[in-house]
């Protein structure tokens, strides 16, 4: 078997050499549906066996790019002048000391993590973090659907701390929207810190972000109660893996993974028992079992003043890694051509595994089986995907195991790999391009999370991340959707990043349809935090993500090179590429003013300054 895998690269790599990729001049035309299809049908085959994390049809989609970029005059920007970073994934034990005091009225009661509280596994590095104290109700900002426990309240540098599952007009998908609450209170809000009920569901970190629990298996069932997974944390055993496929590696070691640096600092976010709320209510006056009450029926909760509350959470867990485990991202330059400039970046990315294949084979879906409920479905609580109401997933060819991923990401990576010719064989911007291949995004963002955290290029110096994650198709293959792409997080960091990308579209010969819906902060996807982009924008850095949505192959064996659109994906890789020319010759960054999310459904076009 495996000499017949390594003929099909040789074949591949003595195809290119023969000159059949013939140097054009480059730039936006020298991406074409043919050649995207070419790479594609590879990338997507099932010699590759759904590209899953650590295994060998990983390692050939990598040696297939890395060819490529060779080809192609990309320069190396990885380890040691090679295309790749080893990306190490630690199984990590924790040993938890973190806890939480509060003041109330002049007493003080400390609770221990394990104690009332509970710490994420990964609460990140030692660290102090004190604040006032800010109740905030269910915590949740949704004004479309009426609901919003931030009105007219100011909890910047404050300790949120929110109850409940919300109120009964809690629009569909909620459970996302509650698992967002205590990075929505930090991320958006700008509290230091957020401490919310130990009932499933209503946490923070981890609940909808990028945890193999997120990225693949319904958030209902990803986490226990009270045990939260941190930001860059799994639980063990890579679950997000769904699929099987995983080749008999060994079961992960650890109390949680992590890609991520140990000593971040991260801002805590904390679930508490009701002896916690009991002491901390005791100060206005008020009763916990009343609130909780409300909370309980879904009631309106009352506004309660924590005037004399101060709340102080000291960080303190030390980690030992029990277990490293290899995988590689694949990563390419093309230098600037301004001697200034060159030293700055932009950065594309996409990322290039997939979760493997099924060992036993997939069940169709039925009326009796929600889709998405087996193995690999992702979905989750018997919801079609992404709006795809009333959909039903088509029957797989009998004895089809493998779940291609053709659209996701196949078409990202084949995206970026055409973004990466054309700058290579085109004119060079001032500034330097780099193009990632994250590993791993389907078990976590593990590719971008380490490239966040241990970069190839300095992150200061770089100017905007463009991520691709799943362009070749129409969102649930409505032909309405032909011509639409839907932008995430363009506004979030920089307005001017967003209205580069609008001006780039409006440049195109026949412009696209941007989309802004899953950019609204109520969307109940949570797709902002869903793939690589994300570990970019924790940094700080002006993202844009590209997807053209969901639908019903998504996950499953189905989504195969049969259904992609390639002038489709060839015309938003023309876009990405366009923006990323404006982006990489402007004589300054992109401004971070940072001002959160403000296109959303319906909206469209340019912000005023
Ligand atoms: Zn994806």
């Amino acid at each position: 078997m495996k000499s017949r895998f390594m003929a099909a690269v040789c074949a591949a790599v003595v195809a290119l050499s023969l000159g059949v990729h013939a140097q054009g001049k480059g730039g936006a035309a020298s991406i074409t549906p043919a050649e995207l299809k070419d790479w594609l049908s590879y990338i997507a085959s099932d010699q590759l066996q759904g590209r899953q994390v650590y295994t060998e049809g990983l390692g050939l989609a990598a040696s297939y790019i890395a060819e490529h970029l060779k080809e192609w005059n990309v320069k190396p920007a990885g380890d040691d002048g090679t295309y790749f970073q080893v990306v190490k994934v630690n199984g990590v034990n924790v040993t938890r000391n973190s806890s939480v005091t509060v003041t109330v009225n002049g007493q003080t009661k400390t609770f221990k993590d394990g104690e009332g509280v509970t710490f994420p596994a990964n609460a990140g590095g030692k660290q102090t973090v004190t604040g006032q104290a800010e109740f905030v109700g269910y915590g949740l900002s949704l004004p479309e659907a009426g609901i919003d426990d931030y009105k007219g309240r100011d909890v910047s540098g404050k300790v949120v701390l929110y109850v409940g599952r919300g109120p009964k007009s809690m629009p569909a998908g909620g459970n996302r929207l509650l698992g967002a609450r205590a990075r929505n209170a930090i991320e958006l809000s700008h509290a230091v810190a957020a401490i919310g009920p130990s009932i499933g569901g209503g946490f923070g970190r981890g609940a909808g972000a990028g945890t193999p629990a997120a990225a693949a298996t319904p958030p209902t069932t990803a986490t226990p109660a009270g045990t939260p997974p941190a930001t860059g944390a799994q639980p063990a055993a890579g679950r997000g893996a769904a699929g099987g496929g995983r080749g008999g590696a060994n079961a992960t070691l650890g109390d949680f993974t992590t890609v991520q640096r140990l000593d971040n600092k991260i801002p805590p976010q904390i679930t508490a028992g009701d002896e916690f709320f009991d002491f901390i209510f005791s100060a206005a006056g008020q009763k916990y079992a009343d609130i909780k009450a409300k909370a309980d029926s879904q009631d309106a909760i009352p506004a309660v003043a924590l005037n004399n509350v101060s709340i102080t959470i000291n960080v303190d867990a030390d980690y030992t890694i029990v277990q490293t485990r290899l995988t590689r991202n694949v990563v390419g330059i093309v230098e600037g051509s301004d001697p200034k400039l060159k030293d700055t970046y932009v950065l594309f990315g996409a990322h290039y595994d997939h979760i493997g294949y099924q060992q036993t084979p997939p069940r169709p879906a039925s009326p009796q089986r929600p889709q998405g409920a087996e193995a690999g479905g992702g979905f989750g609580g018997g919801s079609a995907p992404g709006g795809c109401t009333g959909q039903q997933r088509d029957t797989p060819k009998a004895g089809d195991v493998i779940n291609n991923g053709a659209d996701d990401d196949g078409s990202g990576t084949v995206g970026v790999m055409a973004i990466a010719k054309a700058f290579a064989t085109g004119p060079k911007p001032k500034r330097s391009v780099i193009f990632v291949w994250h590993a791993g995004e389907e078990a976590g963002l593990l590719g971008s999370r380490y490239m966040a955290d241990y970069p190839e290029v300095p992150l200061d110096k770089v100017s905007a991340q463009l991520n691709i994650d799943m362009i070749g198709r129409n969102r649930c293959d409505e032909a309405s959707e032909a011509n639409t792409v839907y932008l995430v997080g363009s506004d979030r960091i920089s307005t001017e990043l967003h209205n580069l990308n609008e001006d780039a579209n409006t440049s195109l010969a026949a412009p696209m349809k941007l989309d802004y819906e899953f950019n609204d902060p109520a969307d109940p996807e949570s797709i902002y935090t869903r793939s690589d982009h994300y570990s970019y924008a924790s940094k700080g850095i002006p993202i844009i993500f590209y997807t053209t949505g969901l639908h019903r192959d998504y996950h499953y064996v189905t989504d195969e090179v049969g259904k992609i659109e390639f002038s489709k994906l060839a015309h938003i890789a023309q876009l990405v590429y366009t923006t990323g020319v404006k982006v990489a010759n402007l004589d300054h960054f992109p401004a971070r003013d940072n001002k959160g999310p403000r296109k959303g459904k319906g909206a469209s076009g340019k912000i005023g300054s």
